[in-house]
C-alpha cells in the first residue's frame, strides 16, 4: 500500500506541517493512562496531560468504550437537528455549575470567539452599540482566532495579523486599581482566567475575582470567565470559579472537556442567552453527537469525590517533590498553581533553561511542559497514580542534574 511508503518521523514534519510548531524530536505512536509509548519504544511518564487536555489519562477505558458504542450509533447530523447526546451534556453542565444555557463548539478558541461576541451583542441590544469595550489581561491567553489573540495580552500572537478588532484594553493581572482606572459604563465585559495558564501558571487572589464580579455589577458589564485549562476538575473543583465565592455571565470550558476529543463550551444566563436569536451565531460540528456522548462520559467521571478530591492529594504530592527538586538543586524560586495545573518557576540565574531541561526531561523519560520563558508547567492526568508521579519526578530530578551539570 503506498501509505506504507509515507516517511513518519520527525523529519517528515518539517516538509509537510505549516511551520507553527516545534515538536519533540519523538514521536509518540501509544498512551495508556499516564504512560506514553514512542516510535522506538521507549516509554514516557506524561506530566503534559497534552496541556491539560487528557484529564482521564490516555485511552480510559470508559471514554474508548463511549467513543466505540457511539460511533457505531451516530457521528454528525449538523445543527439543523438536535441530538440526544448534546442535550444530556447541556443538562448536567447546566446542574453541575452557576449556567442555564449552553452553546457548544470544537475549540477553546471557538468557545471563547463566541463569548465576545456575545458579550458584545447582549450590551449591544441592552444598552447601547457604543458599549463595545473589552477590559483583559496582559500575559492573559485566549486561543488564536483572530478576536481571542487580540483579547489576549500577549501582543507577539496579534501583532503582524491586523487590523485588529478595536475597543480592548490591556491592564496588568491580579491589579484590581488598573481595572478601576480603566473600566466605564462603555465597558460590556471584563475577560479573565481564573489561573493564568500560558501566561506563567498564575492564579488570581480571591480579592481580586471579587473586585472584578463587584466592578461588572457596578458597570453592568458582564464577568466572562475564561476556564478553558482550569476548568473540568484541573483545580480540584469542576471549575476554578468555585474556589472564589463568585460567580461568572458567562463561562468557557474546552481542553478537557473531552478528555482529548475536539469539544468546547460556552455556558451562560438564560437571560443572557435570550438576546440571541436563530441564525445568530452557528457551529457546523458544534455539539455533535460523537463528541458530546465522549465528553459526557467525561463529566460523568471528573465531577464525582473520588476524582475532585484525587486532585488535592496529587497537588500534594507534586508541590511536595518539586519543592524538594527546588531545594535540592536551587533551582526554582516558587512552586504555584491550583490543582493539577502547577507552575515551577526558574530562579533568575537559571530562567534561560525552560527549553533545556524541557528537552532533558523527554531524554529521561517524562513529558513536561513550559508557560512562559522561565516556569516549568506540569498539567497531568487528574487520575495519575501516585507511583507515576514518584518516578516521573525521579525522572526530572535526573534531567535537571544533567542540565546544570552541562
Ligand atoms: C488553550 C487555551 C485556549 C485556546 O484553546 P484552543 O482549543 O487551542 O483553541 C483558550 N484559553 C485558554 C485559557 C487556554 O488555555
Amino acid at each position: 500500500m503506498a501509505a506504507e511508503k509515507i516517511a513518519v518521523n520527525r523529519e517528515t514534519f518539517d516538509n509537510v506541517i505549516l511551520p507553527v510548531y516545534a515538536p519533540a524530536q519523538f514521536v509518540p505512536v501509544k498512551g495508556k493512562g499516564s504512560r506514553v509509548w514512542d516510535q522506538q519504544g521507549k516509554e514516557y511518564i506524561d506530566f503534559s496531560g497534552g496541556i491539560a487536555v487528557t484529564a482521564l489519562g490516555h485511552c480510559h477505558p470508559a471514554l474508548v468504550e463511549t467513543l466505540k458504542s457511539q460511533g457505531e450509533t451516530l457521528w454528525h447530523t449538523s445543527n439543523v437537528f438536535t441530538n440526544e447526546p448534546a442535550l444530556r451534556l447541556a443538562t448536567k453542565l447546566i446542574a453541575a455549575t452557576f449556567a442555564e444555557r449552553v452553546f457548544f463548539a470544537n475549540s477553546g478558541s471557538e468557545a471563547n470567539e463566541t463569548a465576545f461576541k456575545l458579550a458584545r451583542y447582549y450590551a449591544c441590544k441592552k444598552h447601547s452599540p457604543f458599549k463595545s469595550k473589552i477590559i483583559a489581561f496582559h500575559h492573559g491567553f485566549h486561543g488564536r482566532t483572530l478576536f481571542t489573540v487580540s483579547v489576549g495580552g500577549q501582543p507577539k500572537y496579534s501583532d503582524g495579523f491586523g487590523p485588529k478588532p478595536a475597543d480592548i484594553v490591556h491592564v496588568p493581572f491580579n491589579d484590581l486599581a488598573a481595572v478601576k482606572a480603566v473600566i466605564d459604563d462603555h465597558t460590556c465585559a471584563i475577560v479573565v482566567e481564573p489561573i493564568q495558564g500560558e501566561g506563567g501558571v498564575m492564579p488570581a487572589t480571591p480579592e481580586f475575582m471579587q473586585g472584578l464580579r463587584a466592578l461588572c455589577d457596578e458597570h453592568q458589564a458582564l464577568l466572562v470567565l475564561d476556564e478553558v485549562q482550569s476548568g473540568m476538575g484541573r483545580s480540584g473543583k469542576l471549575f476554578a470559579y468555585e474556589h472564589y465565592g463568585i460567580t461568572p455571565d458567562i463561562l468557557t470550558t474546552a481542553k478537557a472537556l473531552g478528555g482529548g476529543f475536539p469539544v468546547s463550551a460556552m455556558l451562560t444566563t438564560h437571560e443572557i442567552a435570550a438576546v440571541m436569536a436563530p441564525g445568530a451565531h452557528g457551529s457546523t460540528y458544534g455539539g455533535n453527537p460523537l463528541a458530546c456522548a465522549i465528553a459526557e462520559t467525561a463529566v460523568d467521571i471528573i465531577n464525582t469525590p473520588e476524582v475532585l478530591n484525587g486532585v488535592a492529594e496529587r497537588h500534594q504530592q507534586f508541590v511536595a517533590a518539586l519543592s524538594a527538586i527546588g531545594k535540592q538543586y536551587d533551582i526554582f524560586s516558587e512552586v504555584r498553581g491550583k490543582g493539577l495545573l502547577i507552575g515551577a518557576v526558574l530562579k533568575p540565574q537559571h530562567a534561560s533553561k525552560a527549553r533545556d531541561i524541557l528537552h532533558a526531561a523527554a531524554q529521561q523519560g517524562v513529558m513536561i511542559l513550559t508557560a512562559g520563558a522561565d516556569v516549568m508547567r506540569f498539567a497531568p492526568s487528574l487520575v495519575i497514580e501516585p507511583t507515576d508521579i514518584e518516578e516521573g519526578m525521579a525522572r526530572l530530578a535526573r534531567a535537571i542534574e544533567q542540565v546544570l551539570a552541562a
